[in-house]
């Protein structure tokens, strides 16, 4: 990322500690926090007067996003727009424009070089819609949470927007939508294969991955006067072409007549795809289109080193929404990530339901320590914050190196987990590194506590000799609850999600509870646990419902899978068949299938009792109805008895239901056991929900964008 001259700023003022905040105090219980006032002039201009104000006739480049604003390393739009002001470009960014108004996208006129589009922090249709493909009325990325201000297949909408206008303008596609959707790919929401967003959204590029060195190059390129059709060597890019005479060394994919036809031949492109997704042995892609068309996916691009991390987050942020947010109440998301540290990227995890590996790569690039205390140091002078740093991770909080020394030299093996179903002997295991950093940041001045609030593996840390890591979370980063991704119980969906054995969960179970009980305090492990993901059958749902009896867990937030784009359990729910194996896998599809099994692992919710009873006689586990101790559930007669009983008791019922939570009893099943280590109080956060909620790895998703887990909303880890 060469240094152009950089782009004299009207104010250098750097993280917003020269400026007064609003004060918390005042604010209602669930309020976003406030975001210390700056001047518009602190940010990047939103309209053409603050652009005029900078002396700009014309900006360089317009970056079109369907998120809010919000000028902090945990949003793409941020990232890049710092990143190329460092470069010297002049960048204008429209921020959810109004796009049944083509006027909307003319804001600073045509720009001298291109427009950047970006469907936001997450893909639009994540964000709008839930699994169950209801629409979601709130919106985080948005002023005032409110729902509707982006459309549907944002980035598509928005290239076709500027086109109309801008005929011959370059249109360069990034963000998380563009990324996983570079190549044809399944839409769960029209349940239909797509093709490239390149095709549909009428761009010239997509940047595609971590976006900091494409983009860089892209600008550059165009810079220096190269037409955008000329720039079809940008590792990290996606272009189209009608001929294939000057494209070299490339692996031919399934055409697009292929994939419509034949789903096995999805599943076959999809592991072509997943197996190039490496920088150092990822070979280029071609996808044949009809009539003559040619999508081209470059090679991924090189991960970014700690110093140049470091340089990324060392750009001149505010840490605040745009000002012209403040009437609305600011943009909710950043309430979760303002007093959060990113310390990572990437993940040799490969959870199957994850697509952060197709998006941000399996080579873990990790910021340095000394960048990461200047940055708590800053949030320190933040006048909001009270001593609590809510966050110190990333796609996995407790990877801070690549997975092996092997990995950098010759790239990840393409048919081999690092982590599941064991480590791999060559996987290098320490917590060494991460240890040290935290110890460090909670002996800051100003710094009460640190929390890990990023998914741990908890196989890398069983599989960690020295305990120290264990013992130093349980003690001072774990805020009464630790949230952990063990997803099912079953060996056959564990193999497929690319998790570890239960035994392994059952053992970190076992070293968390010795390591509180050293520790003296009384906290709880909450398991993140998921339905209806490829390869569980009813049979296996059950395994995961007796676990949930075994353990007295109440999970009242259960996560169905999602089929969000780019991720491998996705090509395995739409093509029947897993990609890395070409055998077929089991698929729950239908709603009655998916209701099923998330009734199984609610048994305890009355409401769902039709649904178990149904659900264990079609797995012939018709022993689970009755009234003895394994039971989970009592037969029809009992329960609609139950239901008449209680309907003419009146308050004596309500009486008789407290007394048994007193015997540590679940009213209305003998036996039941008092909860062990999860919460049983419902305390779990729904990981469908908010800006955490994905990507994060999935989740998350978390507002991790361009810098982080890319708004995946997130499936657990
Ligand atoms: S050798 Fe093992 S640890 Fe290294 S990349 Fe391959 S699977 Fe991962």
């Amino acid at each position: 990322m060469a240094a152009r001259k950089a782009n004299p700023r009207p104010t250098g003022a750097r993280g917003g500690t020269s400026t007064p905040a609003r004060k918390a105090a005042s604010r209602p219980a669930g309020a976003p926090a406030p975001a210390p006032r700056h001047s518009e002039v602190d940010f990047p201009p939103l309209t053409a007067e603050a652009a005029r104000a900078r002396g700009w006739d014309q900006v360089d480049f317009v970056y079109v996003s369907g998120d809010a604003y919000v000028d902090h390393p945990s949003f793409g739009a941020a990232i890049i727009v710092r990143l190329l002001e460092s470069k010297g470009f002049k960048v204008g960014v429209i921020a959810q424009p109004d796009w049944t108004d083509d006027a909307s996208v003319t804001v600073f006129g045509e720009p001298r070089l291109g427009f950047l589009v970006s469907a936001g922090n997450m893909d639009s249709m994540v964000n709008h819609y839930t699994v169950a493909k209801r629409r979601r009325h709130d919106d985080a990325y948005t002023p005032g949470g409110v729902g509707g201000r982006r459309p549907n297949h944002a980035a598509v909408v928005y290239g076709n927007l500027i086109r109309r206008t801008y005929k011959h303008a370059p249109i360069i596609l990034g963000g998380i939508e563009a990324s996983l959707r570079r190549l044809a790919h399944y839409d769960y929401w029209s349940d239909a294969l797509k093709r490239s967003i390149l095709l549909d959204s009428g761009a010239d590029l997509v940047s595609y991955g971590m976006g900091e060195r494409s983009v860089v190059a892209i600008a550059e390129a165009l810079d220096a006067g190269l037409a955008v059709s000329d720039l079809t060597f940008i590792p990290g890019t996606v272009f189209r072409t009608s001929s294939l005479d000057h494209v070299v060394d490339y692996e031919l994919l399934p055409s697009w007549d292929e994939l419509s036809a034949d789903r096995r031949a999805f599943a076959a492109s999809f592991a072509a795809q997943y197996a190039n997704s490496d920088p150092l042995t990822g070979r280029r892609l071609v996808e044949p289109y009809p009539h003559g068309v040619y999508v081209v996916q470059n090679p991924p691009s090189e991960p970014l080193t700690t110093a140049e991390m470091d340089a990324v987050y060392r750009l001149p942020f505010t840490r605040a929404w745009h000002p012209s947010y403040d009437e609305a109440g600011g943009v909710p998301a950043l309430a979760e990530v303002k007093f959060s540290l990113v310390s990572n990227r990437g993940c040799y995890g490969e959870c199957a339901f994850c697509a952060l590996t197709f998006h941000q790569g399996r080579i873990v690039q990790a910021r340095s320590h000394e960048s990461l205390l200047e940055e708590a140091r800053a949030l320190t002078d933040d006048p909001d914050f009270k001593g609590y740093i809510h966050d110190v991770g990333g796609p996995t909080a407790d990877f801070r190196g690549p997975a092996c020394a092997d990995q950098l030299r010759r790239g990840a093996c393409p048919g081999k987990r690092c982590l599941a179903p064991e480590p791999c002997r060559r996987l290098e295991v320490t917590h060494a590194d991460y240890v040290a950093l935290l110890r460090e940041l909670r002996a800051l001045p100003g710094v009460k506590r640190v929390f890990v609030r990023s998914g741990i593996r908890f196989d890398y840390v069983m599989a960690d000799p020295d305990p120290t890591f264990l013992r130093e979370l349980v003690a001072h980063h774990v805020s009464g609850q630790l949230k952990v991704a063990p997803e099912h119980v079953s060996r056959r969906v564990l193999d497929v999600m690319g998790k570890p054995p239960h035994a392994v969960y059952e053992a970190f179970a076992a070293a968390f509870d010795e390591e509180n009980r050293r520790a003296g305090k009384r906290q709880f492990l909450v398991p993140y646990l998921m339905s209806s993901h490829p390869g569980c059958t009813l049979a296996d749902a059950v395994e995961l419902a007796e676990f949930c009896r075994d353990m007295g867990h109440n999970p009242e937030q259960v996560q169905d899978f999602y089929p969000t784009p780019g991720s491998m359990a996705t090509a395995m729910y739409y093509t029947g068949l897993d990609p890395r194996t070409m055998e077929p896998v089991y698929v729950p599809r239908s709603p009655h299938e998916k209701a099923l099994q998330r009734a199984l692992i609610q048994y305890r919710n009355p409401a769902n009792h039709d649904l178990v009873r149904e659900a264990l006689r079609r797995a012939h586990r018709e022993d689970l109805i009755g009234y003895g101790p394994k039971c989970l559930v009592r037969p029809e007669k009992a329960d609609k008895g139950k239901k008449e009983g209680a309907g003419k008791a009146g308050k004596g019922a309500g009486k008789a239901k407290t007394a048994g939570r007193k015997a540590g009893k679940e009213p209305g099943r003998p036996g039941a056991p008092a909860p062990r280590r999860a919460d049983d109080r419902g305390g779990r956060p729904s990981r469908d929900a908010g800006p955490r909620a994905a990507n994060r790895k999935g989740r998350g998703p978390a507002p991790k964008a361009n810098g982080h887990k890319g708004g995946i909303r997130k499936q657990g880890k």
